[in-house]
């Protein structure tokens, strides 16, 4: 099928709200994927980190497939015998004691609002519907109409209000702010270690550290969103380690699906996630064998190939390339890890007709935020591999 037919029935069908580029994708392997005409590209947004393996890894579709063979959906009003094995894997994996699977971002950014509010009424005493979550500007949590009604960015928001209270806002990386905006009432700080979506900003170093004094101090749960971040993206198993600190909440997905079949969770302590009591939250595929098959899959792939020591060293090889380019146009570079933002300055127009030129040469980019180039390919890229985008990268960002 031609590729301007596939674009053009999904544009009569479908709605509009994304902004693609204009390839249409029909195969992926590794770090590489082929359009409908069998033009091969360098993926390097890896699906916002949730082909972290690698696009169809051979390891997780073997175990989806032995799975499909067997028990794909129970719900959990049965047990079934995959779920006890994922979450096992998953508070080893992460050292929390506690995981509740679901399956997209958003779904599992809801469930942690949820716990972490019961958790202010039943054991901090919070005042009934008194509860504050704190949250911080150009943050990106999903796409709920409880979610983005917390956004900063109005293209999430506009028109789809009204809105849920109870979350108060406060610039990112700002201590100060943080500190002046916790009350009694506050029961969570819920932050990005690193805003992804808003053009990979990194927080001042320390940021977390004092996050989490703070967080202690107010009897408040640190809740990280490392949906993006996390599973190896930066260079450590969670973005978390950087700072040496422990969040009392995590939510992790993206990666946790391997690019196959999506599953998300919520991770918390014994004591946070005892609110939870049967009937008062759930999903019909939350926990379902199949998922909890394949998450099990990728994160042994994570681990088996080492691709959190890859991304971070493959990482900083690939930030001090790009530094290194003589570019009238990249105003700066900035990330961790496989995680980098390359900021187009504002004299040489938005970063979209780059990523453009980036995909006529093979490369796949997209741009977020305007002025914002992602690179975060799949961590399985081998050196030669980045080598091969840099060459790219370098012919469209330096004339
Ligand atoms: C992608 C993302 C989400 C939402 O995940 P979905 O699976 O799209 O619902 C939430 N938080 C962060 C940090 C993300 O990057």
């Amino acid at each position: 099928m031609s590729q301007q037919i596939a674009m053009e029935l999904t544009d009569r069908y479908s709605a509009r709200n994304y902004n693609p580029l204009p390839v249409v994708l029909s195969k992926g392997y590794g770090v590489w994927v082929e359009d409908a005409d069998g033009k091969k590209y360098m993926d390097m947004l890896a699906c916002y980190s949730a082909v972290n393996q690698g696009h169809c890894h051979p390891a997780i579709k073997a175990a989806m497939l032995e799975q499909l063979d067997l028990l794909t959906l129970t719900s959990r009003a049965f047990h079934n015998d995959k779920m006890g094995f994922f979450v096992q894997k998953l508070c080893e994996l992460s050292g929390f004691d506690k995981a509740l699977p679901m399956n997209t971002g958003a779904e599992a950014v809801e469930t942690g609002i949820k716990a972490v509010r019961k958790w202010g009424y039943k054991v901090k005493g919070v005042p009934a519907d008194k509860a504050e979550i704190i949250v911080c500007a150009d943050n990106f949590h999903g796409r709920t109409t409880t979610i983005v009604g917390f956004s900063t960015e109005p293209s999430y928001r506009d028109g789809f209000g009204p809105f849920a209270p109870g979350f108060k806002v406060i610039p990112y990386g700002d201590i100060d702010a943080l500190a002046a905006a916790f009350n009694e009432n506050t029961v969570a700080f819920l932050v990005e270690p690193i805003q992804g979506e808003a053009g990979i900003i990194v927080p001042p170093t320390g940021f977390l550290k004092q996050a989490r004094a703070l967080c202690d101090k107010w009897n408040a749960l640190l809740f990280l969103d490392e949906i993006q971040s996390g599973l190896g993206r930066t260079g450590k198993m969670f973005c978390f380690e950087h700072e040496g600190i422990r969040p009392d909440c995590l939510t992790v997905g993206k990666a946790l699906s391997g690019g196959f079949y999506p599953v998300s969770a919520f991770l918390a302590s014994s004591e946070v996630m005892a609110v939870f009591e049967p009937g008062q939250h759930g999903s019909t595929f939350g926990g379902n064998p199949l998922g909890s098959a394949v998450a099990c899959a990728a994160l042994d792939v994570l681990v088996d190939e080492d691709l959190v020591a890859k991304a971070e060293t493959l990482g900083a090889y690939l930030m001090e390339q790009l530094r290194a380019i003589p570019s009238p146009h990249i105003d700066f570079v900035r990330g961790k890890g496989l995680f980098i933002g390359v900021v187009i300055k504002d004299s040489s127009g938005p970063a979209r007709p780059f990523c453009e030129r980036l995909m006529e040469l093979g490369v796949l980019a997209k741009e977020t935020h305007n002025q914002v180039i992602r690179l975060a390919p799949p961590l399985v890229i081998t050196k030669e591999e980045i080598d091969w985008a840099l060459e790219r990268i370098r012919q469209v960002l330096v004339d």
